[in-house]
């Protein structure tokens, strides 16, 4: 795969549930359709012209190097590590990338700096022998391969990637699941308990809507939805004793 060299790696994010963040990985396989806000915002700064350029991923070739040197300054105040928020650390058929996440994740680890991981591709059981601090989690919107396949067209199956989830809990991992973002009804027709039924065994879940997509707005009644939504997730959870957090602006008036 292409290499790029960068400048700096760990930075703090300004999201909802992210302290600090490393992305090194310019771009991303799976090309998802929702549409990929990463990639909106690659084009935007010019880091990718195109959809094509976006799904050619180039590893950075230092992450290890400048994490060496920027670990030490951050110590101190870094609480956690995500990986990633403009790409995917696990990216499905990029054995290069899964090497380089373990081998950073590893590194942070041994400055105890605990890891959270989010993939759309398959978690490679090696995490089992890293911290039992770190927390790995998949995204999963749907069990539909059909949907799947024009939504996440370059991600794992489903079927993959909760059995790496499930193969990471049974090694005594904690592991959380994304259901975000959760699509309206005119997407594709499911039952939300089937998908949670299917990762019963996480710790956690993280549920949000789908934004960014005019299609959800064509669906009526779809801040209802989402509300009802939002509410079987956090029942499910309740039932199961699994920690939810449900992002900002799912639930509206
Ligand atoms: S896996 Fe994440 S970063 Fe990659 S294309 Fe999909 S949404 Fe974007």
């Amino acid at each position: 795969m292409k290499t790029i060299k960068r400048q700096s790696l760990l930075y703090k994010t300004g999201v909802e549930y992210g302290d600090y963040t490393i992305n090194h990985v310019q771009g991303c396989a799976h090309g998802c359709l929702y549409p990929c806000y990463a990639m909106m915002n690659a084009k935007r700064f010019g880091q990718s012209k195109t959809y094509e350029e976006w799904c050619e991923p180039k590893l950075v070739e230092n992450t290890l190097e400048l994490l060496n040197k920027e670990i030490p300054k951050l110590k101190d105040k870094i609480k956690s590590v995500q990986l990633c928020f403009t790409t995917d650390p696990f990216m499905y058929g990029y054995p290069e990338v899964t090497e380089m996440s373990i081998k950073a994740i590893s590194l942070l680890n041994s400055h105890g700096i605990k890891c959270t991981a989010l993939t759309k591709g398959v978690l490679p059981i090696e995490l089992a022998k890293l911290s039992k601090e770190n927390e790995y989690g998949i995204t999963l919107i749907s069990l539909n391969e059909n949907f799947r396949k024009e939504i996440e067209p370059n991600a794992s199956t489903y079927q993959e990637r909760i059995a790496s989830l499930k193969a990471l809990h049974d090694a005594g991992c904690k592991t959380w699941v994304s259901i975000e973002p959760y699509p309206t009804p005119n997407f594709v027709k499911q039952d939300i308990r089937d998908i949670l039924e299917s990762v019963s065994f996480t710790d956690k879940i993280i549920f949000g809507r789908l934004h960014y997509n005019k299609k959800v707005s064509e669906y009526k009644d779809y801040k209802k939805f989402f509300n009802e939504e939002a509410q079987k997730v956090i029942d499910y959870c309740n039932e199961n004793n699994i920690l939810f957090h449900i992002k900002t602006k799912t639930i509206t008036p």
